[in-house]
């Protein structure tokens, strides 16, 4: 069971529109939105996640999505006529730019399966979207140290967190990718100990960061974040609590998405 925590601010339903596509590595594209409600969200950095809808089809609509999406948004969401229903996703913000109201997100190309990796792919500047803020999923509780896993899904999570800790933060992070090419620039702590490891593009998830995380000599007060494809984040956690004794409160965790299965909504 996932611990990613869901905190709604008041910014509600968020409708934008992308202002400009950016291919940043190889299998990485920037998408940049503005416009509309954008200047209501209420950034909080690190990690900050949102529900993303994407009108896929000629009748979708954006404009009767619920303003929050716990349980009763979701029972809203499903009610809405089928036809008319954009596609949800979960994606995190890269960046948020004050000034301009424009926010980033890093979408993992992934092929042709499934709907918002092929849209990045093809998105075109006035494409409307619209977002509904989850707030963040890091949570640190008091530990001397602090660590972080993440796949190429997460690594947006990762560096917005390493950027905005504590300068005085001290531990490991790993980002597991599965082409070099990918790799960005790091704003981290000194004390943190960044490992990037590049996985066999044919290999599972987690196959290099969960071998590299076991070699880690982990301090026993740690906090630890790890997200990124299903068997990565549960592999972690389950690494921390059978094997090192760290408690389960100091874990937050969350399987981004799950090999050969599509996302719920
Ligand atoms: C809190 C949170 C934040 C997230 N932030 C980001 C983010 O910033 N950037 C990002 O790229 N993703 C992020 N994700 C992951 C993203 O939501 C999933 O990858 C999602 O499944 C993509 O939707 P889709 O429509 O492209 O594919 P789906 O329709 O969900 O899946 C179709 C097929 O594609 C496969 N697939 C899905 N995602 C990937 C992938 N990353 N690599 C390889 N195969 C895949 C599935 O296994 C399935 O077989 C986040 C997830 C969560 C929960």
């Amino acid at each position: 069971m996932p611990t990613i925590s869901v905190s709604h601010s008041d910014s509600g339903l968020i409708l934008a529109e992308v202002k400009r596509t950016d291919r940043v590595s190889p299998h990485i594209i920037r998408v940049t939105l503005a416009g509309g409600d954008l200047g209501s969200f209420a950034y909080r950095g690190f990690d900050q996640w949102f529900r993303l809808a994407l009108p896929v089809r000629t009748n979708d609509r954006l404009d009767n999505l619920p303003q929050r999406f716990g349980f009763g948004g979701l029972l809203k969401f499903l009610t809405l006529p089928k036809g008319t229903r954009p596609v949800i996703r979960n994606y995190t913000v890269r960046q948020f730019h004050e000034g301009t109201g424009e926010l980033d997100i890093d979408f993992v190309v992934h092929g042709t399966e499934g709907v918002a990796g092929p849209w990045a792919s093809t998105a075109q500047p006035g494409s409307p979207v619209a977002l509904i803020d989850q707030g963040c999923g890091w949570s640190p509780v008091p530990a001397e140290k602090s660590l972080i896993v993440a796949d190429e899904s997460g690594m947006p999570a990762a560096l917005g967190i390493l950027r905005d800790m504590p300068r005085e933060a001290v531990g490991d992070a790993i980002i597991e990718i599965f082409d070099e090419r990918d790799k960005q620039d790091v704003e981290a702590p000194d004390g943190m100990d960044v490992r990037w490891v590049i996985r066999d593009p044919d290999a599972p998830p987690g196959s290099q960061a969960l071998p590299t995380l076991r070699g880690l000599p982990l301090a026993e007060s740690l906090y630890a974040f790890a997200v990124g494809e299903s068997a990565l984040a549960t592999g972690t956690r389950r690494h921390l609590v059978n094997d090192l004794g760290i408690p389960k409160s100091n874990i937050t965790f969350c399987g981004y998405w799950r090999v050969g299965k599509a996302s719920p909504s």
